[in-house]
């Protein structure tokens, strides 16, 4: 048996289909194998036709009653077969479209196994295009059909027999990939039982053994090879060791408010960091509004005291702005300089910052992703934070630490994670917590209303406005389309302005707005001379209006839960109650579900985790992004139970050998070889 073998030569293959499977990424016989369900189809259960139910995929085991019929509708387009089969409880129509040949298929007075998806209405019983077998054969039926995630030109029942083929080959000769005294401590399936009965179980325990074992694999290669690579980095990164002699509560005195207790402990962490002469490599999560960026300040006082320089980054210039104008506030006068490096920038004031910023005038250089560009040379850097790391790619946190020699690095994020989660996204970090809210933080009241209260919520706006309050209002879109059912900024802005708030200053903001544009307007909004913003999610991170008091987000149902979070941890920022308004259309299950959850918490791991659980870690986390190679098996979500086992396993086992060295753990570093091929880099 050859795992690499073409898998054009595997039978049921030839030249045509294997170019389709090249497609779905089967090039080999182990691609082929490898090529794991996505689900299966239990059409192993028999029931009568009196308890089937409207809706569900059924097997019944009937006799056809009568010839089968071939109808041509009245245009010609399409060919219906029907014929009557029975049980002994009930008669049940068979329907297929556009498959005249069936009809030879089929003997009145034989029994046959018919799996499809049963109708009920007007007392009589229709199933549509079921898949069959003659009774006593079962191969499209009587078990538990894998399903496989296709494209097209290739049927399920083809790829399932290809697959067959592929796994007789195959038989029991697999290597096993996981040491003996793990598959016994944990019970795991062998790894040739578990190839076969991921594809082929003939009970769903059958098939969970072998997905537990599979994901269990898995996990375990990954978080070995984290844990391995945090070791290495933590051992060679030899980085700058900050002057001990600079006191961080040297700013933590001067500031007008008092830092909570999870602010102080992360700021001691990074302290710690700093201070030792290995690189910092720490993310910082926090829930929006729980005072990440007086943590990155402080940090930023610490590296330019020290005699270098920092650098932050945020994703919008929104943003960057507003840090410079937290930074500068309460650094300037501790005589370090600021400034703002952004893509938008007259070309002269350009010129001149990347002239300081080489030349080590400017202290601390706050920006967008334009930080990033080879022109911008650092004269000593020494610290790199990035905000709202989420928006971000591993690669850019990379190229940014270039800039400078051993530089350290803080990573800032407002989207919470669960614990073990974030140890596989962010294996190589170390991870501070800022889990509380500055105290009298009043909770937002959130309300979600459908289209029909647009008048209350009107009114209720221009009541917190006299109040001297002022209101955000979110839309999805920019500018009209036709082809999208959801509000935009201009169409509402005009109607806003020229009708229902016509007594009030009403402005409008979105990303494509020229950088002088945006600035003047949150400028504006900021010094309380807009009343009412309109605006796109560009205000979605960071933005910082403590008078603003309430959100409004149109097309509420358009937007996944974490942002809805992050866009009302735009209001309940300073000392007023504040509100968060949801205007949704559409009656989902899943819409209802998502509005629910954010009336009823404020708290982000709670979100998040809902988040994850209604729209799978994938899309959630965007993996991709984050570098972390796909799964075939496991899932992030769903295997907490497993991850928790495997992270505890991971640790002892690189505890007494780190490099899987020896004799028993030789299998696993095959294994993490052979996933990463070599090349490691996460
Ligand atoms: P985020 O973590 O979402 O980035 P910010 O850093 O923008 O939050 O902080 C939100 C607001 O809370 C800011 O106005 C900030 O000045 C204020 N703040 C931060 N820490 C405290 C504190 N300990 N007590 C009171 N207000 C605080
Ligand atoms: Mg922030």
């Amino acid at each position: 048996m050859d795992l690499s073998k073409n898998v054009q030569y595997i039978k049921g293959v030839g030249e045509e289909r294997s170019k389709v499977l090249n497609r779905l990424g089967i090039f080999t016989l182990e691609d082929l194998i490898t090529y794991y369900p996505r689900d299966y189809e239990d059409r192993s259960k028999v029931k009568n036709l009196e308890d089937t139910i409207d809706g569900e995929e059924t097997l019944i085991k009937a006799t056809v009653v009568t010839k089968m019929q071939v109808i041509s509708t009245r245009n010609r387009r399409m060919k219906i077969c029907k014929m009557i089969v029975r049980d002994e409880t009930d008669a049940c129509e068979v329907v297929w479209y556009n498959q005249p040949y069936l009809k030879q298929r089929f003997q009145i007075g034989e029994e046959y196994n018919l799996f499809g998806k049963i109708s009920k209405g007007n007392g009589h019983i229709v199933m549509n295009s079921p898949v069959f077998d003659k009774d006593g054969i079962s191969s499209n039926t009587g078990k538990i059909i894998p399903i496989y995630p296709l494209t097209y030109k290739i049927s399920q029942n083809q790829i399932r027999k290809i697959i067959e083929n592929g796994l007789s080959l195959v038989q029991n000769n697999l290597e096993e990939t996981m040491p003996e005294y793990i598959l016994k401590e944990y019970g795991l399936l062998d790894i040739n039982s578990a190839v076969h009965k991921i594809h082929f179980p003939e009970t769903f325990e059958e098939f969970e053994k072998a997905r537990y074992r599979l994901a269990f694999e898995e996990l375990l290669i990954m978080q070995l090879l984290l844990l391995n690579l945090k070791n290495k980095a933590m051992k060679k990164e030899s980085g700058i060791a900050f002057d001990k002699n600079i006191k961080m509560s040297d700013v933590i005195n001067r500031l007008p408010f008092k830092l909570t207790k999870a602010q102080l402990r992360a700021i001691e962490e990074i302290d710690r960091d700093m201070e030792s002469d290995r690189s910092m490599n720490r993310l910082l999560q926090g829930d929006v509004g729980s005072g990440k960026t007086v943590v990155a300040i402080i940090a930023a006082y610490k590296a330019v005291k020290s005699g270098y320089q920092m650098a932050i980054m945020a994703p919008t210039s929104i943003l960057a702005s507003q840090h410079l104008e937290s930074f500068t506030e309460i650094l300037e006068p501790l005589g370090i300089r600021c400034e703002l490096l952004i893509s938008n920038m007259p070309a002269k004031k350009k010129r001149k910052v990347l002239e300081e910023i080489a030349n080590g005038k400017i202290d601390v250089v706050i920006g967008t992703h334009s930080i990033l560009q080879e022109n911008v040379q650092f004269k000593n850097l020494g610290l790199v934070i990035t905000d709202e790391q989420h928006r971000f790619g591993v690669n850019q946190r990379k190229i940014i630490s270039k800039k400078g020699k051993n530089v350290d690095k803080l990573v800032m994020t407002a989207t919470p994670i669960p614990r073990t989660l974030a140890l596989i996204l962010y294996g190589d970090l170390d991870i501070s917590i800022i889990d509380e809210l500055p105290p009298n933080r009043k909770k937002i009241d959130t309300f979600a209303v459908g289209l029909s209260f647009e008048d209350r919520v009107n009114n209720f706006i221009k009541k917190q406005v006299n109040e001297g309050r002022q209101a955000y209002i979110v839309c999805p879109l920019v500018e009209e389309n036709e082809d999208i059912d959801a509000k935009s900024v201009l169409e509402l802005f005009e109607k806003y302005k020229t009708q229902v708030f016509s007594e009030y200053r009403v402005e409008y903001i979105h990303g494509k707005l020229k950088q002088k544009e945006k600035d003047e307007i949150m400028e504006k909004f900021k010094n309380g001379e807009i009343d009412i913003l309109i605006s796109t999610t560009v205000i979605e991170v960071g933005v910082n209006v403590p008078n603003a008091t309430i959100m409004v987000i149109q097309n509420a149902e358009r937007f996944g839960l974490a942002a809805l979070h992050q866009l009302r941890g735009r209001v309940g920022r300073g000392e007023y109650q504040s509100y968060c308004i949801l205007k949704y259309q559409g009656k989902s299950d899943n819409v209802r579900e998502r509005m629910k959850v954010m009336q009823e918490t404020n708290d982000g791991f709670v979100i998040s985790e809902k988040d994850l659980e209604l729209r799978g870690s994938g899309e959630f986390f965007g993996t991709k992004q984050h570098g972390i190679p796909d799964f075939k098996v496991a899932n992030l979500f769903e295997d907490m139970e497993i991850l928790k086992k495997v992270q505890s396993l991971a640790i002892k086992i690189i505890n007494y050998d780190e490099n899987l060295e020896k004799d028993e753990n030789i299998l696993l570093k095959k294994a993490i070889n052979k996933k990463f091929d070599g090349n490691i880099e996460i």
